[in-house]
Order: C-alpha cells, then structure tokens, then sequence
C-alpha cells in the first residue's frame, strides 16, 4: 500500500489520540520527509479487512489540496497503521483550545478549505461524516485541510449511509430523529457538521448549551482561551437541538457571514445548501486565498507560540524534512 513498516522511523512524538487510535510523527526513511501516522487495532474478522482494503483504495483515489494526503498503509501484528500528510500545527480544535474566539477571516479560510474538500468528495459520491474541528488539519503555513475519511463511505456502496455515526455532537437533527429526511439528502449532514465547527471556531466555545453570543462577547469580549466541548449522549443532544439554533456574534462577524453560517444550520435537510451553492455565496466572493493562508498562519502561530518555536527549531536541525 505505498509504504512499508520498515520504512518508518518513529520519533517517539505523539501528536494526539482519537477514539479508535494513537497518531504520531515519523520519518520516511526513503524520502526523508515527515509523515503521521495512525495506528488502529483490527479486528480478527475478515470482513473488516475486506472493508479497510476497499476504503484505502478510495482514500489513495482523493486527490484534493483541501484533503490531508493519504500516503499509504501497512498491516502489522493485528494493527492496521495509515500514513498521511503531516500537518504542522495540528487539529483546529488544538488551536481554538489554544487561541481563543477566531476572526472572521479565519472562518473564512476554514469555511472555504472544507467547503472544497466536501465539493470534491460530493462530486465523488463520497460523504465525510466526521466533520469536526479535530478532524480539520492546520499548518503553520495557514493551511487548512480535511482529515480523517476513516468513516466516510461510498454511498453506492453501503446502504443506510445517512444513519447517524461520527461524534453526536456534530450530528444533524434529521440524522437523530429530529426532522425527516435524512435518507434523501445525505450530504446535507456534512453541511450542518460544518455549520456548528464554524460557530464553535468563532466563539471559542461548542455553542450548546445555546447562550447569548452579544452579551457574552460585550460582557468579556471574544473568548482567548477555547472551551472543549462536552460529551453528549443522544437525548442531550435532542435537548440541546431542540432548544433553537446557535449563530456568530453580530459584533464581530458581517451580515453576509452571519447569513452564511446560518444556511447550513437550516434545519430542513432538503433546504440545506450544498457545498457548491455556498462556495458561490456572496460571502466567499473574490476571496484571496494566499492573503487568507498569511493570515490563517499569524492566527495559529500566536495561538501555538511553543509548538511553532519546536518547528522552526527542527526545520534548522533538519531542513530535509521539509523540502517540498
Ligand atoms: P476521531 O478518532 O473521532 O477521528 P480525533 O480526530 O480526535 O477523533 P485522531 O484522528 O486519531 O482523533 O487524531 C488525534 C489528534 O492527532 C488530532 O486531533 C490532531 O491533533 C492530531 N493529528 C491527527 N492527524 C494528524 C496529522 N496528519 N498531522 C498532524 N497532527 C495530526
Ligand atoms: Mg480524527
């Protein structure tokens, strides 16, 4: 699958944990470059293997710049590890958690970059299912890229794809029984997912339990540090939907972004956008995307000032690492 395990030289440094496994940085020691790698237990059955081979073979198949690269992937001793793109600055949610309430033009940038990922995988009859700030990669370039196309399926592929998976945090009100709908509009559960990361990247905060974004933001103004989200189960996460939508705070965000956001968290599926009708809204019009990326990596080089030091240190120490 591209790599072998005896290419890779372990560095010892974890970078994060999920649910199902432990993703750390390494060397390719044939190409010398930085790589991560995730590491996950298989299960003995072979069905599950049948299922890991085939959704490795489309995650080789998504080629996109908004895509975190899939490099390949070997199986050893009853794990399975991937091997992809390293991202420098990690996971959006490390950087809210570090850095507090994002601007506008951040949300701009994280919006356009996912919005392109979902476009691509849409056109490729392919659902994320995951979107999440942890499932949405940064660099300290200010690059923004999708990670984590673990649970997508192929939607000719399986049946009942539109069930609800992925964390319940982020999942749709018609995929959890509040709305119809959910089997006609799939793709409309990515939109919603992305709707919420949106809100939580602006304010600094999973915005359930809902609150007055103004007279917070009046109050203390924009959160520096992020608050990490709580775990919900279903009847919470019914709770929390049905007590009304969140939206960004008028203060710092125009009314053409707040409009924006607010179309993804429409709660009718079949009224959703899709990826393409937001990239064309008014909100993304003309936007520069090399001044969005200069900007994106001010905003997580002052919220990561530690682990951004750490990089420039080994870019010196190893500058083959980061060739291009
Ligand atoms: P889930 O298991 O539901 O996907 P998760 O996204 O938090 O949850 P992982 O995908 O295992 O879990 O990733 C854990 C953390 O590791 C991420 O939040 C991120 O900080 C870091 N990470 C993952 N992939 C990379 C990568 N390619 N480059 C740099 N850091 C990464
Ligand atoms: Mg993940």
């Amino acid at each position: 699958w591209g790599i072998a395990g005896d290419d890779i030289e372990e560095l010892g440094v974890k970078l994060g944990e999920g649910s199902f496994g432990v993703v750390s940085k390494v060397v390719d020691r044939v190409t010398n470059r930085l790589l991560a790698i995730k590491h996950l237990p298989l299960k003995p059955d072979p069905e599950f293997r049948t299922g890991i081979a085939r959704e490795l073979r489309f995650m080789f198949r998504c080629q996109s710049p908004f895509i975190v690269k899939f490099l390949g992937a070997y199986f050893v001793d009853g794990m399975v590890t991937f091997c992809m793109e390293y991202m420098t600055a990690g996971s959006l949610r490390d950087v809210y958690l570090a850095g507090g309430a994002m601007d506008q033009k951040a949300i701009k940038l994280v919006a356009k970059s996912v919005l392109e990922a979902l476009h691509y995988l849409q056109s490729r009859d392919i659902m994320h299912r995951d979107i999440k700030p942890d499932n949405i990669l940064c660099g300290f370039n200010g690059e923004v890229k999708v990670s984590d196309l673990g649970i997508s399926v192929h939607l000719s592929d399986e049946t009942g794809a539109a069930a609800a998976v992925g964390t319940l945090n982020y999942v749709a009100p018609e995929s959890i029984g509040a709305g119809d709908g959910a089997a006609d509009h799939p793709h409309a559960a990515d939109i919603w997912a992305l709707g919420i990361t949106l809100v939580e990247l602006a304010v600094g905060r999973y915005p359930y339990p809902l609150e007055d974004v103004d007279e917070v933001e009046t109050r203390n103004g924009p959160r520096t540090r992020g608050i990490p989200p709580p775990s919900l189960d279903a009847f919470g996460h019914l709770d929390y939907l049905e007590s009304g939508t969140p939206r960004l705070p008028a203060a710092r965000f125009s009314p053409a972004c707040r409009a924006f956001v607010s179309l993804m968290l429409e709660r009718d599926p079949q009224r959703r956008p899709t990826p393409g009708d937001l990239l064309r809204h008014e909100f993304l019009y003309d936007l520069d995307l090399p001044s969005l990326h200069r900007h994106m990596a001010k905003v997580v080089q002052r919220a990561c000032p530690a682990k951004f030091d750490e990089l420039l240190a080994d870019k010196a120490e190893h500058p083959r690492r980061y060739a291009p």
